[in-house]
């Protein structure tokens, strides 16, 4: 059965381009399609998820994720959330004053919680909530850690994919001692993977190796599809549902809900 309250998720890792929005935008999409409400939240400055989505420039009346930060009381955040082209997918969308967050927020009182209540008082809203995180350890990704149950992280198949990890753990030691006790690793998924190199199957091991069962056994491929998906603002199932980017995408929504107990998909799109 369903439990009552959502989960939260950070999609984190503060190495760039590694597939945090991809993800974020089609294991959203796919968990949507799987009868889960989705809310994706966007929390990087780039805007990528946003745009990936079609709604670049475009915000809720109250605004986008940067009014709901700087705003001290938020008596109901729902006020800050969007519909898209995929029925049960929301999202709160960023925007570019976001940029200079990072420094407006260090003043602030209670700073490393600003999105943390925001997002609690919907979980009871939506099964899945995914905060899509900037490419940094800053107080953004920061507020992410501090507001989620767990934290998604992508890795790219390439050399020195385990790089920098160990600065992402330390921070999740660290937010687990003062800020958010229970954050644990929900998995770690590999993205871009390409078949026709050894190293996808090196990266893998090696990675596997280290994470053991938190890696998912779905892997991302690298396909075309999903780099062109977000410059016509839609998720890889409604751009083309039948490439292996989407399929792949499907089947980690697939693993998660199982691995959450949830039911099963009884069937993709058709
Ligand atoms: P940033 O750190 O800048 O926020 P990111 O970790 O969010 O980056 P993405 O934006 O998801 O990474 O991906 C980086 C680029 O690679 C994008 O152009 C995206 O379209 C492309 N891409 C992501 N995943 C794949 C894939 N599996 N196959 C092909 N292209 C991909
Ligand atoms: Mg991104």
């Amino acid at each position: 059965q369903t439990p009552p309250m959502g989960k939260i998720l950070a999609i984190a890792n503060q190495k760039g381009g590694v597939g945090k929005t991809t993800t974020a935008v089609n294991l959203g999409a796919s968990l949507a399609l799987a009868d889960q409400r989705v809310l994706l939240v966007d929390t990087d400055p780039q805007r990528n998820l946003t745009s990936g989505v079609g709604l670049k420039g475009q915000q809720a009346p109250a605004g986008n994720i940067y009014d709901a930060l700087m705003t001290d009381e938020v008596a109901d955040p729902s006020i800050y959330v969007m519909s898209t082209n995929v029925t049960g997918l929301f999202v709160i969308p960023s925007d570019r004053n976001l940029a200079g967050a990072e420094i407006e927020l260090v003043p602030m009182l209670a700073r490393e919680t600003r999105l943390r209540r925001i997002v609690q008082p919907m979980r009871d809203r939506y099964d899945y909530i995914l905060i899509d995180c900037p490419p940094s350890l800053g107080l953004l990704t920061l507020n992410a850690l501090v507001a989620c149950d767990a934290v998604l992280i992508p890795l790219n198949c390439e050399y020195f994919a385990l790089e920098g990890l160990a600065d992402l753990v330390g921070t999740l030691k660290r937010i687990r001692a003062v800020l958010n006790p229970a954050l644990d690793i929900d998995g770690v998924v590999l993205t871009m993977y390409d078949e026709r190199t050894n190293l996808g199957q090196q990266v893998s091991t090696e990675v596997r190796d280290f994470f053991k069962e938190k890696v998912f056994h779905t892997v991302i491929p690298r396909n075309v599809r999903l780099g062109e998906a977000p410059s016509h603002g839609m998720p890889v199932i409604l751009y083309d549902v039948k490439s292996r980017g989407a399929e792949a995408y499907l089947a980690l929504a697939r693993e998660m809900l199982a691995r959450n107990g949830r039911p099963p998909l009884t069937s993709t799109a058709s």
